[in-house]
């Protein structure tokens, strides 16, 4: 058994007792606010993070400072994993949605146990794999899918991510990543608490009814689940039971 294997994120329980042992030096607790910019595109990669709680944010950024997000990853995987693989710089940038608490681990430091382990490389490979997956789906989502649809995807996403109810998160920022008009995103949100689903109140967001939020969505949650199912073996139902009752109010 690895002795990162209770660790409360999924790419470091992953781990065999060998990489484990080769990352466990290198990894440092980092808590980082909402709003922090972990790196922008085309920066340099310095640190890779692996959270344990939060939400971070892989957005594209437009002219007129428009941006969309192509991607949210939390306890189930790593960020940064891209530059590490091929040592090339950023190309979207990433974001702390959600207050990020986790292990960060420098890039330089880290390259160094990738070359020398192919069970690391090839798990940090899938775990990229799976990212970019999420990204085409999700690229699919904002082009063919409702609002409503794709914030009761995202509402199940940050869900399974934060492992509670209640998602801390402003409408600016949420009608942000979903590229919409924060007008248009209270009209759906509006509709969505009528119905029962959600309440939504300054500053956060609590599902009331997960099956029919899930039958809101469309297809694009159960997808993106099965590509981090598939390639890197995680499921948000693996952790269900660990949901801390203090978080489901
Ligand atoms: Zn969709």
């Amino acid at each position: 058994v690895s002795i990162l294997a209770n660790s409360p994120n999924h790419f470091l329980r992953s781990l065999s007792r060998q990489d484990a042992e080769l990352l466990q030096p290198l990894l440092k607790l980092v808590e980082l606010p909402s709003g922090t910019v972990l790196y922008k595109a085309d920066e340099i990669i310095a640190r890779v993070y692996f959270p344990y709680a939060g939400i971070v944010s892989y957005v594209v950024n437009l002219s007129a400072g428009k941006l969309v997000e192509a991607g949210l990853i939390g306890r189930n995987s790593a960020v940064g994993i891209g530059a590490l693989l091929d040592g090339a710089t950023a190309i979207n940038e990433a974001i702390v949605q959600v207050a990020m608490s986790g292990a960060a681990a420098e890039t330089r430091l880290l390259r160094r146990s990738v070359a020398g382990s192919d069970t690391l490389r090839a798990l940090f490979m899938r775990h990229e794999e799976a990212m970019i997956a999420q990204v085409q789906q999700i690229a699919a989502c904002n082009a063919l899918h409702s609002l409503e649809e794709r914030l009761s995807r995202w509402l199940l996403q940050a869900r399974d991510l934060l492992n509670a109810d209640v998602i801390p998160l402003t409408q600016d920022f949420l009608s942000q990543m979903l590229g919409v008009h924060r007008s248009s995103l209270t009209l759906v949100a509006r509709r969505l608490q009528e119905a029962g689903l959600i309440d939504y109140h300054r500053g956060s967001i609590r599902i009331r009814d997960i099956e029919a939020l899930k039958d809101a969505s469309c297809e694009c949650y159960d997808a993106i689940n099965a590509h981090f199912l598939g390639l890197i073996g995680w499921s948000p139902d693996f952790d269900a039971k660990a949901l801390n009752p203090s978080t489901r109010r």
